[in-house]
């Protein structure tokens, strides 16, 4: 049980609330009134030492947990040489990293970016230019709706939740969405006018869910039959996040184009696009570039976590981990739907909203993401814990039976 917070934190807190309602433009809104001082593992902890369960983990980003030894180290090794210096000139933690990635997307080429929205922008301006190139006209990139790829304009717009781009309209076109693993619905939209098919393995913003098998395939033979790129956003399913590297290596596929960031820095901001040899022809010297993707200190951070990867097994641990939270969950008698791969976990709350149950849980110490109404979702570490696990299991459990 959280501690009553003392004078000096609910002063701080109050402070820095004020401070964040009067200088920050109001896009996050009420933020959920908790002030970290440091972290540990699978744990956030406050100024007054309350410790917190982190089971969002920075919304797939802290792969590593906080305060990660090797992560830490190779950051302020690279930090005490050199930060940044431009892509003017070689940089040798970015030409190792792109090795790495490649090997392990199967990919062939790579692009460093500084987030998922410009990785993701980054694919539809390559799926652009490569057909631009080719002299074929295919000016039409189809994304599913619930889908979530970022808020830059064209990912806005690539985005299927009206919410993320009525806004900021004009869009800019050429994004239309069909529904959600409805294969006659895709079959409908497709054309030899479609240069790409753009999709996460599982959406992850919209409450965790996962594409069907069977829709997979077909995507994949419709993209042969039309001649139509895939690009596969696994901003959020990458990273080992799903029990394999990529979500796409768990279905089984090679897409043309797959997109990373979130977990890739470890919580430093790295994005990257991945292509194969024969779509990434389509960059030519000059056409992309960025001023601080890929710097050496961000490749660093993210050759580190790689190393972790294999020193820890991460992959093959977050299947396993997924495996036993996904059976606990299971067990719970308010608690339907439960979905997603990996440790990439959603789930429905019958008893009450999912922000009472999410309120409840913070209550005793655990962080959890809640979508709409009545799904909670989970992105914990790939390195938490068995013993976290059922922790958070039995507190979950408790609240359950409570409500
Ligand atoms: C988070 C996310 C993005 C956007 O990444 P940013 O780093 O916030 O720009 C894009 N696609 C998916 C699937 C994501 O989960």
């Amino acid at each position: 049980m959280i501690q009553n917070r003392g004078n000096d934190l609910e002063t701080l807190l109050n402070e820095i609330k004020a401070l964040d309602q009067r200088y920050f433009m109001n896009t996050f809104g009420n933020r959920t009134p908790l002030l970290f001082d440091h972290g540990e593992g699978s744990w956030l902890i406050d100024h007054e030492g309350n410790r917190y369960l982190d089971m969002l983990g920075g919304i797939a980003v802290n792969v590593l947990g906080h305060g990660n030894k090797a992560l830490t180290t190779a950051i302020i090794e690279q930090a005490s040489k050199v930060l940044h210096v431009s892509n003017l000139y070689y940089i040798e933690s970015q030409s190792r990293l792109a090795e790495r990635l490649c090997q392990m997307t199967d990919m062939d080429k790579v692009f460093f970016s500084n987030s998922g929205a410009e990785a993701n922008e980054a694919a539809i301006k390559l799926v652009r230019a490569y057909f631009n190139k080719r002299g074929e006209s295919r000016p039409r990139i189809l994304t599913a709706e619930g889908s979530f790829h970022g808020r830059t304009l064209a990912t806005a717009a690539a985005t299927g939740q009206p919410k993320y781009n009525l806004p900021f309209r004009p869009l800019p076109p050429g994004f239309e969405t069909v529904k959600f693993n409805d294969i006659d619905d895709l079959k409908m939209k497709m054309g030899t006018d479609v240069g790409a098919i753009m999709l996460e393995m599982v959406q992850g913003e919209s409450g965790v869910y996962p594409l069907a098998p069977d829709y997979v395939r077909a995507v994949i033979e419709f993209c042969q039959t039309y001649g139509s790129l895939l690009i596969i956003d696994e901003i959020q399913t990458g990273m080992g996040r799903c029990g394999s590297f990529t979500a796409s290596a768990h279905y089984g596929i090679r897409p043309d184009i797959i997109t990373l960031a979130k977990g890739l820095g470890g919580g430093l901001p790295i994005g990257a696009v991945l292509a194969t040899n024969q779509v990434s022809s389509a960059f030519e010297v000059g056409d992309h570039g960025s001023t601080f993707g890929g710097n050496p200190l961000v490749c660093a951070a993210a050759l580190a976590v790689l190393d972790e990867y294999q020193r820890l097994n991460l992959c093959s641990g977050a299947k396993i981990k997924g495996q036993d939270l996904m059976e606990g969950l299971r067990t719970l008698a308010g608690i339907t739907a439960v979905r997603g791969i990996g440790l990439m976990l959603g789930f429905d709350v019958t008893k009450s909203s999912a922000i009472q149950y999410k309120e409840r849980l913070r209550s005793q110490g655990i962080l959890v993401g809640s979508v709409g109404e009545k799904s909670i979702r989970l992105l914990p570490p790939l390195t938490i814990e068995d013993a976290e696990i059922s922790h958070f299991l039995s507190v979950l459990k408790a609240i359950d039976q409570e409500l």
